[in-house]
């Protein structure tokens, strides 16, 4: 079964061959951790090239941080907070 790797838009992402430039297949992901995969690849141009290779696919950055993120901040925030002032916070968000 190939593997469906979807940019930001969530559109198709397009592999193409390095020795041809055409559209290839992912046959095939190995992930070595949730930050770093390598995908198999296949050259779609049969006739003309056939070239199979192995791409890899890396996590670099975040742009924004996850909703999990900020969750955790929060909380972590809120415990440094002596419980007197937290209850003021909760009050000042809640617009009393
Ligand atoms: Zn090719």
């Amino acid at each position: 079964m190939d593997t469906v790797i979807t940019d930001e838009y969530g559109e198709d992402m397009q592999i193409n061959c390095i020795k041809c430039g055409s559209k290839s297949v992912i046959t095939s992901r190995n992930e070595i951790d949730p930050k770093f995969s390598q995908l198999y690849c296949a050259c779609k141009n049969i006739e003309h090239c056939g070239h199979t290779f192995v791409m890899d696919l890396s996590f670099r950055h975040s742009i924004s941080p996850s909703a999990q993120d900020r969750r955790t901040l929060l909380i972590d925030l809120l415990k440094a907070v002596p419980t007197a002032e937290r209850e003021k916070l909760f009050q000042l968000a809640n617009g009393c």
